[in-house]
């Protein structure tokens, strides 16, 4: 329920919230990558990159906050909420939130302010997915890009 007078937060606000989770991430040796998922003003799931905590290489900052997400909720169809991510989301993310039917992503820094995590083949999935992708979700990019980008700069890929 939003009230009168009550502010709506701005995507720079919960961006915010996505960089502190890349910074916990980046504190345990995980790529620095962060996720928050929202509704309206609320956040309800956090989430950063736990792929060498985990060795899981799908536990991305985005998969792991759908996946808290989902249980916390009891469902996987997250129609309603909004997905955002310090970091342009690769082609498992991107298939992931498709899945889940999730209809707005916004991000970060782009592909190419951290080319070791997105070279090569890599890249190329990526890309090809994101064009499919592009059919059903609404992307906005370069939300808070330049500090978003900073953390990724120095950063081991996974
Ligand atoms: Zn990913």
């Amino acid at each position: 329920m939003v009230h009168q007078g009550m502010q709506q937060r701005s995507d720079e606000d919960f961006m915010r919230e996505a960089i502190a989770e890349a910074k916990a991430a980046a504190k345990e040796g995980n790529a620095p990558i962060g996720a928050v998922i929202t509704i309206g003003n609320r956040i309800v799931a956090r989430g950063h990159n736990k792929v060498f905590t985990r060795y899981d290489i799908t536990a991305h900052a985005e998969v792991v906050a759908i996946q808290k997400l989902a249980k916390k909720i009891g469902t996987f169809e997250l129609k309603r909420y909004k997905l955002f991510s310090t970091f342009v989301p690769c082609a498992m993310c991107l298939a992931t939130i498709l899945r889940a039917n999730i209809p707005t992503v916004i991000y970060g820094a782009e592909a190419f302010d951290a080319p070791q995590f997105s070279s090569g083949i890599h890249q190329r999935v990526n890309r090809a997915v994101r064009r499919i992708a592009e059919d059903r979700i609404r992307f906005k990019g370069g939300v808070l890009r330049f500090e978003c980008a900073r953390l990724l700069a120095n950063a081991k890929p996974d």
